[in-house]
């Protein structure tokens, strides 16, 4: 990506925002292409290239089955990340409410797609628990054991966070569920194609993909549903996805997002090491802000992730300067429309508000190399005792007149 810089000198651009979006990569763009040079027809169609696009969806479907563990028939194509959670956990509360059970547990750092459909089932008279996360960001499979009660109808607890990339134990969370007999969905959106999963050992039920986080086409997800998991179809219409979700196929972004996986996670070792390399120049780098801190746990978090606060600056400000510096970056603080929200990732692991404003969320993969990280190095100091110079709270901690936090 190249972009203009005022005069005439060219500034490549440094994307360090791969939990928001990935580039869809070459393997995802050939296969894609070829579905729609060759593979259009409609998979329900029962002429002959109807049933080559048929086989081509059944190939993806196996091949993504094949990297999680599961069977064909365990795997349903959805619009994303967002769908597939959705439709989990609104398919685990039916099932339970058929058996009188109404509660359900997850954790305070979820994904909205998870928090939101919970607070709609809360709306319907469920009863939603959601755990404290620790400040390392961790929850432990015995506070959810703890937790779980005779009409807990499910447990939903992410795999990855996508803020500050802390890992959860999902395959001992798992354990503690199919022990107690509750079904288990995990969002597995930040982990696949980076961190391993095997639905079966991982004793897990249920679990959501999105293509556009490993270097596949947006647009398209992956339910896993264990054989013998009810799902409730969210959308009525024909029978594909054996009736669990109507609508033609989208074919290249199906293939697409196979391709990518495969590519994902034969790579995934090497990629592992390096970008965690990456990664932690970064953080090492970082902490020497005065006044800063890591978000999540140094060691236990995703490959690509850095989440850092810094005390006295302003998150989207932050943003704007690294933008114009040439580096794509987020914050965690869902600031929309002028209301300064502060992220409820960064409040569930006990940041206080004034800190959670200056967060800075650096997501990376294995397109980023040394020299970006040492720009990123030279950047950012300068970037936040710029802003720093220019906050009257930062001078009034300054003069002592008020408390440092950090
Ligand atoms: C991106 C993301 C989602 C949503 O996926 P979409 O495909 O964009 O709907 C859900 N959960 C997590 C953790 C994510 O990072």
């Amino acid at each position: 990506m190249y972009r203009e810089k005022k005069g005439k000198e060219k500034m490549k651009t440094i994307y360090v925002d791969n939990a928001a979006t990935t580039r869809t990569g070459a393997a995802a763009r050939r296969a894609m292409e070829a579905c729609m040079e060759e593979y259009w027809a409609n998979p329900s169609s029962l002429h002959s290239p109807g049933q080559q696009a048929r086989e081509m969806l059944e190939r993806a479907r196996a091949d993504i089955a094949t990297v999680l563990g599961a069977s064909p028939r365990e795997i349903y194509f959805t619009s994303g990340g967002s769908e597939a959670d959705n439709q989990a956990i609104l398919s685990a509360a039916e099932a339970g409410q058929r058996r009188g059970k109404r509660h359900i547990l997850s954790t305070a750092f979820e994904h909205h797609a998870v928090l939101h459909t919970l607070q709609k089932l809360e709306k319907q008279g469920f009863e939603v628990e959601l755990l404290d996360v620790h400040e390392n960001g961790n929850v432990t499979p015995e506070e959810v054991a703890r937790a779980i009660r005779p009409d807990t109808c499910l447990v939903s607890a992410m795999y990855a966070n996508n803020e500050i990339g802390s890992i959860l134990p999902v395959a001992e969370i798992g354990a503690v569920c199919r022990e107690a007999g509750v079904p288990f969905h995990t969002d597995a959106v930040q982990a696949a194609g980076y961190l391993p999963i095997s639905v079966k050992e991982q004793k897990i039920d249920m679990l959501s993909l999105s293509a556009h986080k490993f270097h596949g086409p947006r647009g398209i997800g992956v339910l896993y549903a264990r054989a013998g998991i009810p799902l409730t179809s969210l959308i009525e219409g024909g029978a594909q996805e054996r009736g669990k979700r109507a609508g033609t196929e989208n074919l290249p972004a199906i293939a697409g997002m196979a391709a990518a996986l495969r590519e994902a996670c034969a790579h995934r070792e090497e990629n592992h090491v390096r970008v965690s390399a990456l990664r932690d120049r970064l953080i090492a780098g970082l902490s020497r802000i005065p006044h800063s801190a890591l978000n999540g746990d140094p060691v236990n978090r995703l490959p690509g992730n850095v989440s850092f606060c810094f005390e006295g600056v302003e998150g989207e400000s932050l943003l704007l300067l690294l933008d114009e510096a040439g580096i794509c970056a987020s914050s965690g603080s869902a600031c929309t429309s002028g209301s300064l929200d502060p992220s409820h990732v960064l409040l569930a692991i006990g940041r206080p508000h004034e800190i959670a404003h200056g967060s800075l969320r650096l997501s990376l993969s294995e397109e980023n190399t040394d020299e970006e990280i040492d720009r990123i190095l030279e950047t950012i100091p300068a970037v936040v005792a710029r802003l720093r110079d220019m906050s009257p709270l930062w001078q009034d901690k300054r003069k002592g007149k008020k408390e440092f936090i950090l």
